[in-house]
């Protein structure tokens, strides 16, 4: 039998690369106790080749790129494109010269049951469910293969992600193709998709779902707000709230069901090994207030030659403005830094309580860091009498 070792799940950011570059199949990427997927290795069709090992980018970690890096504010001119994308829409634009290269476009979108997988696109319409930031981790699937494929067909793909899903996608790859262009973003971190399913079953009750949008405009980007359309037979209804109002965002903006791997991840770098980097432009209006009309500025971050260049091919699409990297990022800390994790074992106790009792019932564990202590000094109480 073949005793085969992948990361601890702390360290694993399920990437699902080794899924990917297993021969036999043999890895299945499975839901743990906190909702996040792990591979699982099945020991009866595993042949011992350690390829899964050698393709894990946490076990193999890069260096770092020294390719010399460069930042712009950027705005798509399409207003409705701007307007259904998280920041500038600079995504689209990317996405677009793609497709008229007769390219293919990977990102990540929701599926039948509102949760959030990667697939690709060969169409402009297709490009539309990727748009917009999804705050749940995405599955990978079977994309990574299937992006090889089209490499070596020949083609220009274009895979967009969150940077451990572009490390798992190099990895995966194992070598560098001249069509590839790599968007990761700066990423703050993902929750679980268990959380995210729990919190759809308690609070979005109201008929079936139309439309999820974690990142509407319509009262600006900085004040963006979630809105939820549901419909029945007889009525349609909207939930719009503002980012601090909605538990789920809530949540996680607190940082209370991130996956672990997030809160000492490997991949807040600088210089990165992907070419283009996306985020919000935070801070524009202390350091180029003319690009910024509240409805969303992208943070644009050029690590390639090639970036440069596809950037320069879509400019008759977008207003863009050089800016000084370390004045863009001292607004835009997730970048180089991780999150913390929240005090008194919010966490742990969080995602335990949303096992037993649902989302709804766990919220306040989201807020009240005053209970924890209680807790604490309760269970520590107990533990001293029983010791007595
Ligand atoms: C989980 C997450 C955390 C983020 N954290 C930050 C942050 O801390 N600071 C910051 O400035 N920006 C952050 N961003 C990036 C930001 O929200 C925008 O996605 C980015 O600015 C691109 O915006 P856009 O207007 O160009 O295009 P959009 O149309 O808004 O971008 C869509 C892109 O995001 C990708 N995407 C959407 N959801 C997911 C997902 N779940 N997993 C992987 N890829 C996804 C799509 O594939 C597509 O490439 C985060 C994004 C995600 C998904
Ligand atoms: S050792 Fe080889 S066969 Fe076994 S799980 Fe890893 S990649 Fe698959
Ligand atoms: S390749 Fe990715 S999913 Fe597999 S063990 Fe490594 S980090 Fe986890
Ligand atoms: S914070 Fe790091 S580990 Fe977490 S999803 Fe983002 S890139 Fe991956």
């Amino acid at each position: 039998m073949n005793r085969i070792e992948l990361v601890d799940s702390d360290k694993c950011v399920g990437c699902a690369a080794c899924a990917s570059a297993c021969p036999t199949h043999s890895i299945t990427m499975k839901e743990d106790k906190e909702g996040f997927l792990q591979p699982r290795i099945d020991k009866k069709t595993c042949i011992g080749c350690h390829k899964c090992q050698k393709t894990c980018p946490i076990i193999n970690k890069e260096s770092e790129s020294k390719g010399e890096t460069k930042a712009y504010a950027a705005i798509n001119k399409d207003d409705s494109v701007r307007a259904k994308s998280s920041s500038g829409g600079i995504f689209h634009a990317l996405a677009k010269w793609t497709i008229e290269q007769k390219g293919v476009v990977f990102g990540a979108r929701f599926d039948e049951k509102w949760e959030v997988m990667h697939d690709y696109c060969e169409t402009l319409e297709g490009i539309i469910p990727f748009m917009g930031s999804k705050y749940v981790q995405s599955r990978i699937g079977d994309t990574y293969r299937q992006a090889r494929n089209f490499l070596e067909q020949g083609r220009w793909v274009l895979f967009s992600g969150t940077p451990c899903q572009l490390a798992g996608l190099r990895a995966f790859l194992g070598k560098q193709y001249e069509r590839l262009i790599q968007v990761d973003l700066i990423c703050h971190g993902v929750p679980s998709p268990s959380v995210w399913r729990s919190y759809l079953k308690d609070f979005v009750t109201d008929g079936e779902i139309l439309s999820i949008s974690f990142r509407d405009k319509e009262e600006g980007w900085l004040h963006f707000q979630n809105v939820t359309t549901t419909t029945t037979t007889t009525t349609t209804t909207t939930i719009r709230e503002h980012q601090m109002e909605n538990p789920y965002f809530r949540g996680f903006l607190k940082n209370v069901y991130l996956r672990k791997s997030c809160y000492d991840c490997s991949f807040k770098t600088l210089h990165r090994n992907t070419d283009i980097t996306l985020a919000d432009s935070w801070g524009i209006d202390h350091y180029c207030p003319e690009m910024n009309d509240d409805r969303g500025t992208s943070l644009v971050i050029i690590h390639s030659k090639k970036a440069l260049q596809l950037f320069t091919s879509v400019a008759n699409l977008c207003y863009a403005e050089i800016q000084n990297l370390s004045e863009a990022l001292f607004y835009n800390s997730m970048m180089i830094e991780s999150v913390s994790l929240p005090k008194h074992h919010k966490r742990d106790v969080f995602l335990v309580s949303l096992k037993l009792f649902g989302f709804k019932k766990s919220c306040r564990y989201i807020d009240t860091d005053i209970l924890f202590v209680r807790l604490a000094k309760y269970v520590k109480k107990r533990i001293n009498a029983i010791v007595k």
